[in-house]
């Protein structure tokens, strides 16, 4: 049979590991909600300690406080589930949280059979309104580690389920906490398996989280936020042998904004980013889900469009022209209006062809575009043109 006070000083020991670890583990930054985690952990250890000294230091402190810091616990626990998030839970969570637990086993002080049932009760649903904070998976984050978070805390809710009801079922666990009954150091033991299982499974999400951002950040631009060209040839290369494997279109727009060194000689350089960040905005208006925006380079961007056959191509084409020339791109309360030009390939009207092939193609258009005076589209096809 296991020792109830002996599994205490264990359950105390593991969580003043995990802190430990988390605090130095992370040069002492603890961000994206281990904050709250980290205090979490020490809260619980701080009700272990006390729950531990049932019978040898006065009710209040082995009763009420140490229920007081488990509802705490379980606040911050998912004030740290919604700061990895990018959220935040009211400031009077905790407090409310404490308050609580503290009223549910305060009341009934002198009733141990009823305060030990009611606290119980009140933590498996902290446990399980705190798996349901949890339950929306993050983009990034695969189902393996979420799905073992959840886990964790549905454990910890049955373990205090179990432990509140098991006085019903078997006599011998009457007697609260430290009642020398299997079943109580069973669910004990329980609870501190959801412990260790919580905080490896929040550590493995953290970690999936971070290498989904820096995948995203590697793959855009950051002046304007579309894709970047790298992620342009990737994208691109993989469109085009799924357009040549099921023969639908493919179309290639490249847009080059019209006389965009004189917005840097008259306003520069910073405004100059802005317009182009703004100009990224107006094109994505017109754009379609699946429609791929890339920052090609400097001033150019490039639009891939999946499943586009050349005159659909040519007609939003046409549509962004129209788009920027009406927009604002105000500098300083001024008015700035821009054009843009554009030239447009398509993988069906010019046969199958290399992703160079149809770059070329679309700047060969866009010089045609250029050539005949700007904000205006141009499309060629097997060395015909044609203007939207
Ligand atoms: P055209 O109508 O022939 O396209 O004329 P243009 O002035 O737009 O073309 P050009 O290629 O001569 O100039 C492009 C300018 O874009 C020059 C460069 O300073 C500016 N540019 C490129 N990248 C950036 C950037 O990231 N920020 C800012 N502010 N300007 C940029
Ligand atoms: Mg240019
Ligand atoms: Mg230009």
């Amino acid at each position: 049979m296991i020792d109830v006070r002996s599994l205490f000083a264990v359950m105390v020991t593991t969580n003043l590991v995990l802190a430990v670890s988390l605090w130095i583990g992370t040069g002492r930054r603890l961000g994206a909600g281990l904050a709250p985690w980290t205090l979490s952990l020490l809260a619980q250890a701080g009700a272990f300690v006390l729950f531990s000294g049932r019978g040898q230091i006065p009710d209040w402190a082995s009763v009420v406080v140490p229920n007081g810091l488990l509802g705490v616990s379980f606040a911050l626990a998912a004030a740290a589930i919604l700061e990895f998030r990018g959220k935040r839970l009211p400031r009077i969570a905790p407090a409310a949280a404490a308050g609580v637990a503290v009223l549910a086993v305060g009341i009934p002080l002198d009733d141990p059979t009823l305060r030990f049932a009611l606290a119980n009760v009140l933590h498996a649903a902290f446990a399980a309104a705190v798996g349901a904070v949890a339950w929306k998976r993050e983009p990034g984050v695969s189902a393996g580690p979420h799905g073992l978070f959840l886990a964790s805390f549905a454990t910890g809710a049955a373990s205090f389920a179990v432990r509140g009801a098991a006085p019903l079922l078997d006599p011998s666990a009457a007697g609260g906490l430290l009642a020398p009954a299997p079943v109580q150091a069973l669910a004990l033991l329980a609870t501190w398996g959801a412990i260790l299982l919580s905080t490896v499974s929040f550590l493995l999400m953290q970690r999936e989280r971070a290498e989904h951002l820096s995948r995203e950040l590697a793959s855009v631009d950051p002046l304007t936020g579309v894709f970047n060209r790298r992620t342009f040839l990737e994208l691109a290369g993989r469109q085009l042998a799924r357009a040549r494997r099921l023969e639908t279109p493919l179309s290639l727009v490249l847009l080059d904004v019209d006389h965009f060194k004189r917005v840097n000689d008259t306003h520069g350089h910073l405004a100059g980013d802005r317009v182009l960040r703004r100009f990224a905005e107006v094109v994505g208006e017109q754009l379609r889900q699946e429609d791929i925006l890339v920052r090609y380079g400097g001033e150019e961007f490039c639009l891939l469009l999946p499943d586009v056959p050349g005159p659909g191509a040519v007609a939003l084409a046409g549509r962004i022209r129209k788009a920027v020339e009406r927009a604002s791109f105000g500098i300083d309360g001024a008015d700035l209006s821009l054009t843009v030009s554009a030239g447009v390939a398509s993988r069906i009207d010019e046969g199958p062809e290399s992703l160079d092939a149809l770059i070329a193609r679309a700047d060969e258009a866009l010089y045609v575009a250029k050539h005949r005076g700007r904000n205006r589209v141009a499309a060629v096809s097997m060395g015909r043109s044609r203007a939207a």
